[in-house]
């Protein structure tokens, strides 16, 4: 079994209460805000901007690729822990691109 990535999923990460179902939105946490706020608002993996809401961006397919997701900057499977100083936000897209480049690629792995 192999994790796809080192991409915490924002929405599965943390179950929203209240029964709306939008999946997509990505949590007011004070990670998340330490984070947006470090980066500026932009990829840690393009440097482009990122959208901080679903109602920055024209459609939910593009704010599907484009919402900010927790990155790894140690890949999980490498033994990069889940907290802060271990992640930054990318663009889901990047993230997800990240991931598949970083199989084995990169040779050793600090830890
Ligand atoms: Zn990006």
């Amino acid at each position: 079994m192999s994790a796809a990535g080192g991409g915490l999923d924002l929405a599965g990460q943390v179950s929203q209460t209240g029964g709306m179902s939008q999946p997509i939105t990505p949590p007011q946490t004070d990670l998340f805000a330490r984070l947006w706020q470090a980066q500026a608002g932009d990829c840690a993996l393009c440097g482009k901007a990122m959208p901080r809401s679903r109602f920055e961006v024209a459609h939910a397919a593009i704010w599907k690729k484009e919402r900010p997701t927790f990155d790894h900057i140690i890949p999980r499977a490498a033994g990069g822990p889940d907290r802060a100083e271990n992640l930054q936000l990318a663009h889901a897209r990047c993230n997800k691109r990240k991931g598949k480049a970083q199989t084995g690629s990169l040779g050793r792995v600090r830890t």
